[in-house]
């Protein structure tokens, strides 16, 4: 049994109950195969999977708050310290019923390549809670929040560990943990990214994975000389990184005629009316069944599940799942290959499942632009927030849109060379896995058996 293959054996006979974590490591080490095969020896040696593989600590504590009736309830919070070879642990935190530890270790794991592919000095982490943010009041979110960081402030730090938002953690709860933090420690430092631009936050932070999602995927299509414009496009999720990659589809020139919720879709022919959409999300906190109200000529679905079929089912030449994992099955991916789909580009954490990726590839011809490396510009800029909290300066829109500009054209560069140099040219999962991993095997190997 090769190398790979045992480890990975390890890992589901040890973490079966863990199944998004069994995914994620699976996806990664199938395709790690090459380079493993090329430098075995030494890998086995050192352990090197193995360690990559088990986070660096666990942490798991209770987070007890008092709802508006008096009512206490108490939740699980988590911080998963992965890996801090290249820097310090980063990542984001997601408030949302359906956390685990398995599901942060997955996303963890994941954050490890991601932040190695930026070529920014970040290690990898993940977080967040079992709590719903749902149907709560501003106070039960604030008791919230502030009770989580009362344990978590203990973990974290500017040069420690630098927690960010994700699903469920958006500019209000960063806002609410930064105070507590800077409450119990008297610290005002960046000790978490996302911050509001009043505090040490950075401009273009909020559009950051959706446009970086944009950017990298128009790479792409350029290499094969086509680009967004004159392009269909359909969009999963309606929240933070699909609203700013709609946005940025649509300056390209690219036409978004679908988006989601997690309680339906809409699908505009005529285009999504894209202020509206953030009304109703941003602002009103509303369902995006509010759309047809005002656009007549729109369509709603209320089959917002994730394994819906209906939404792939729109034709489109680009489609970017933005919503969460597992959005996109095989079946949808065989109705997208049969509707003539061009480029495939993941805004959210493995959202195309392993046999769904497989599909793709097996095109030979669909571009299939992996997570790790697509939605990796909401990292970047976190990592540039953290320089310019360093220095203690900020930048300009500009500046940090040209910076983010140039980092997702090279983690395309770096993870399509590395898929041409593996000899499969588009395969730019096994691409941007190698090109993570190896910067991050480089790192441990330095630092001996740790
Ligand atoms: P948000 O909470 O802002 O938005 C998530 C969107 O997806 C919402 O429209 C939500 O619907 C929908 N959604 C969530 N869960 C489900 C579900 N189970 N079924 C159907 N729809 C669902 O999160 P983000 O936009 O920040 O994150 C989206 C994805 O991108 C996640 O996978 C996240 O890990 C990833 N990501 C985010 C980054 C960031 O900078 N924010 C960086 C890199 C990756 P509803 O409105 O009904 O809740």
């Amino acid at each position: 049994m090769s190398y790979t293959n045992s480890v990975l054996k390890m890992i589901e006979e040890k973490y079966s109950y863990q199944p998004l974590f069994v995914q994620a490591v699976k996806e990664v080490l199938h395709s790690l195969e090459p380079a493993i095969k090329a430098n075995e020896a030494a890998y086995k040696q050192n352990a090197i999977l193995e360690r990559m593989v088990e986070p660096d600590r666990q942490i798991v504590f209770r987070v007890p708050w008092v709802d508006d009736k008096g009512q206490a309830h108490v939740n699980v919070g988590y911080r998963v310290q992965y890996n801090n070879s290249i820097g310090p642990y980063k990542g984001g935190m997601r408030f949302h019923p359906s956390v685990s530890l398995g599901e942060i270790k997955f996303l963890g794991f994941e954050q490890c390549f991601k932040n190695s592919l930026t070529g920014l000095p970040m290690g990898g982490g993940k977080g967040g809670a079992d709590f719903d943010p749902k149907g709560k009041s501003e106070q039960e979110i604030f008791r919230f929040c502030q009770s989580f960081l009362m344990e978590l402030f203990r973990h974290v730090g500017a040069d420690i560990d630098v927690p960010a938002g994700d699903i469920g953690v958006g500019a209000r709860e960063i806002g609410y943990m930064y105070g507590t933090y800077k409450k119990i420690t008297r610290l005002p430092e960046g000790w978490i990214t996302g911050k509001g631009l009043d505090y040490g936050g950075s401009l273009i932070r909020k559009q950051a994975t959706g446009f970086g999602l944009v950017y990298l995927v128009q790479a792409m299509l350029q290499e094969q000389g086509t680009c967004f414009k004159g392009k269909t496009v359909v969009v999963s999720g309606s929240g933070n990184v699909a609203i700013y990659a709609a946005q940025k589809a649509m300056e390209f020139g690219g036409k978004v005629v679908a988006m989601s919720d997690s309680s339906g879709w809409i699908y505009d022919k005529d285009g999504v009316d894209l202020k509206l959409v953030q009304e109703i999300k941003e602002v009103k906190r509303a369902r995006l069944s509010e759309y047809v109200k005002t656009r007549k000529s729109a369509e709603y679905h209320d089959d917002g599940k994730v394994d819906s079929l209906r939404l792939w089912s729109v034709k489109c030449d680009v489609a970017l799942p933005c919503a969460t994992q597992n959005d996109i099955h095989l079946a949808h991916a065989k109705e997208l290959i049969k509707n003539g789909v061009l480029a495939v580009g993941e805004g959210a954490n493995m959202p195309t499942t392993i046999d769904a990726c497989n599909a793709f590839l097996a095109t030979k011809k669909v571009l299939f632009a992996p997570g790790k490396a697509a939605n990796a510009g909401g990292v970047a800029t976190s990592g540039l927030e953290m320089t310019q909290n360093s220095m203690r300066l900020s930048w300009t829109e500009k500046e940090v849109d040209e910076k983010l500009l140039a980092i997702m054209n090279n983690i395309y560069k770096n993870m399509s060379t590395t898929a041409k140099n593996f000899k499969d040219p588009i395969n730019f999962i096994l691409g941007a896995n190698i090109a993570g991993f190896e910067k991050l095997a480089r790192a441990m190997l330095a630092h001996g058996v740790q």
